[in-house]
């Protein structure tokens, strides 16, 4: 696994995890909570260039333009995952 794998697992685990069912967290914000959970295993590059990726291809998760961000309560473009996901 390189830096983008552990980031991408990272970024899945956040998802399944944390109380993050209809919540919606801007780019931003997801670095800083990733980065605080994880210690650091992969490289700031790394995740913001897995962040960018979501932004771009979602897949499970789901992109809103003009989200609200959970954590800075700022209306951005925000990735989160749906409620009736399974
Ligand atoms: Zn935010």
């Amino acid at each position: 696994m390189d830096d983008k794998d552990f980031a991408r697992e990272a970024l899945a685990w956040f998802f399944r995890h944390r109380d993050a069912a209809g919540k919606e967290y801007c780019a931003a914000c997801l670095a800083q909570q990733l980065t605080r959970h994880t210690y650091g295993a992969f490289s700031d590059a790394a995740l913001q260039a897995v962040l960018a990726e979501c932004f771009e291809d979602p897949g499970p998760l789901r992109v809103r333009p003009r989200g609200l961000c959970a954590v800075c309560r700022k209306h951005r473009s925000c990735l989160g995952i749906a409620r009736q996901a399974s």
